[in-house]
């Protein structure tokens, strides 16, 4: 008997590693044995392994089967590596030539009656192979239209190990018909459809520009929500690069579907607030998936009712708001997601909802109402720039019927203000107003004397904090980009001071 020798890989987050799967079949009591810190699905593969065989009338060698996976070192997960076991399995009996298996990978979970099922995380795993030697990825029928994102391989979609075994035999491929289906691009809703509220579409814009955490203090039915989706229709689309690897992210999640293979519009992601802290960041017991952050990442994540959160959930958030990325480490090992997002955060006035204005109806003492937006308090907090106050629109732009500015319009002022500050950040290993760092704010980043002179008056007076002045002067940048000035003026600084006008809450 020879040793059957196939390719799988390793998914830990995005990051792919190639592994040999070596099958050796020698005589003695029916035995199998699986090498290499397998989990739990995978210690299971042997029962579906095994009926998928004999279910497609192939031979289960009732012998002493061992099947060995290395690296040993690395904690291998998932059922993903039944399919290059099973091939292994058949290569070790040589009822199968070897020479496809040569430069070969194979991908993919088995259904008892032979079926190859639609596995998560086919477009990181083909990404991770496109700088080793391989050549050829038999991936699941279902993910042929994610695998085909990938070029530079050999993809070979397969419906089940009876068409598999004959492609292998014989080099003869069952056609099948290539359903790819061309999904909506660039499906996303308007900023037109928003009535009025002209301060809160420029806080948007301004957050847009600049890459801005933005927080929304309304009572409810003022529009936060509808204001928070359409933030990604402002922002530039993805370049190629980059939404791949947002497709990447939403593959391992089994969540490409809804993304949409080809989409570039940044994703909308609005986590709801009773959702736990593996939800939000990500994690698993087998499988580490990433959380709504990183289905976020290069877009938005909008948590509506914030304060409600379940507590520790928000506060979760801080990594990957200072680093992009979050690492999440589980007995199994620990992966890496990408989760750089613009943060948008909305909450009622207080618990009850109805204290704006006037305060009609509010019931609430200023006791619960501070307990309320203190729950928002702290680090978190601290990296939001963009605090605005929505009100209900005006009854006047209700009934006009007057159409705002549409996306479109408005994306466009954003790219030329983002190009404008890319030039200025050449230097530096920034691209955004909002990275912009402290040390470089006092320097070579300072605003015209006079509204310098305005942000040292309001510390001064206690009206800003040193945290604030920063935050204040990322803002009026972003300010003076849309408006074309070389640098903030006067009124662009107190325009940010303005829409930090919901700082005033938190006493
Ligand atoms: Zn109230």
């Amino acid at each position: 008997m020879t040793i059957g020798v196939t390719h799988g890989v390793s998914l830990m987050g995005l990051a792919g590693t190639l592994v040999q799967i070596e099958v050796d079949i020698s005589d003695g009591l029916p035995h199998y044995s699986l090498l290499g810190l397998p989990d739990l699905a995978l210690m299971e593969s042997r029962d579906r392994v095994r009926s998928a065989l004999v279910n497609s009338q192939e031979i289960w060698p009732n012998k002493k089967v061992t099947v060995s996976l290395s690296p040993a070192w690395l904690p291998k997960s998932g059922s993903n590596y039944d399919l290059p076991i099973a091939v292994a399995i058949l290569a070790a009996q040589e009822v199968i030539p070897a020479e496809r298996l040569h430069r070969a990978v194979f991908y993919g979970e088995l259904a008892l009656d032979g079926r190859i099922r639609e596995a998560r995380g086919v477009l990181p795993a083909l990404i991770s192979l496109l700088h080793s030697d391989v050549q050829t990825v038999i991936v699941p029928q279902a993910n042929a239209a994610e695998a085909k994102l990938v070029s530079g391989l050999e993809i070979i979609p397969m419906e089940n190990i009876s068409e598999l075994l004959k492609w292998l035999r014989t080099g003869i491929r069952v056609e099948t018909e290539e359903v790819i289906s061309i999904e909506k691009v660039n499906d996303f809703k308007d900023l037109s459809d928003v009535a009025g509220q002209p301060d809160a579409r420029y806080a948007l814009e301004v957050a847009a520009t600049g890459g801005h955490h933005i927080l929304m203090i309304g009572p409810p039915g003022t529009g936060k929500t509808m204001l928070a989706e359409r933030l990604p229709s402002l922002l530039p689309e993805l370049h190629e690069k980059a939404a791949l690897e947002v497709s990447a992210i939403h593959s391992v999640a089994g969540a490409l579907k809804e993304r949409g293979l080809f989409s570039k519009v940044p994703p909308f992601i609005s986590p709801h607030h009773t959702t736990t802290r593996t939800a939000m960041v990500g994690g698993g017991s087998s499988v580490i998936k990433p959380g709504a952050c990183s289905l976020a990442h290069n877009g938005v994540l909008f948590i509506d009712e914030a304060p409600e959160c379940v507590s520790g959930v928000l506060d979760a958030l801080r990594q990957p708001l200072e680093s992009g990325e979050i690492t999440i480490t589980r007995a199994i090992g620990s992966a890496t997601f990408p989760a750089d997002f613009i943060l948008v955060l909305a909450a009622n006035p207080c618990p009850c909802g109805r204290l704006s204005g006037r305060g009609r109806g509010c019931s609430c003492s200023s006791l619960q109402v501070r307990r309320y937006l203190n729950r928002l308090s702290g680090p978190l907090i601290d990296r939001v720039d963009l605090r605005i106050k929505v009100e209900p629109p005006s009854r006047t732009a209700f009934a006009s019927g007057e159409v705002g500015e549409s996306s479109a319009v408005v994306r466009e002022r954003v790219a030329l203000a983002r190009a404008r500050a890319a030039k200025r950040f050449a230097t530096l290993n920034i691209s955004r107003n909002a990275e912009i760092p402290a040390f470089a704010l006092r320097n070579e980043f300072k605003a015209e004397r006079t509204g310098m002179s305005l942000l040292h008056n309001e510390m001064d007076r206690e009206n800003l904090t040193a945290r604030g002045f920063h935050k204040t002067l990322r803002l009026a940048w972003s300010i003076a980009d849309l408006a074309e000035h070389e640098l903030p003026l006067l009124e662009d600084v107190k325009r940010a001071l303005a829409l930090r006008e919901g700082m005033e809450l938190f006493g």
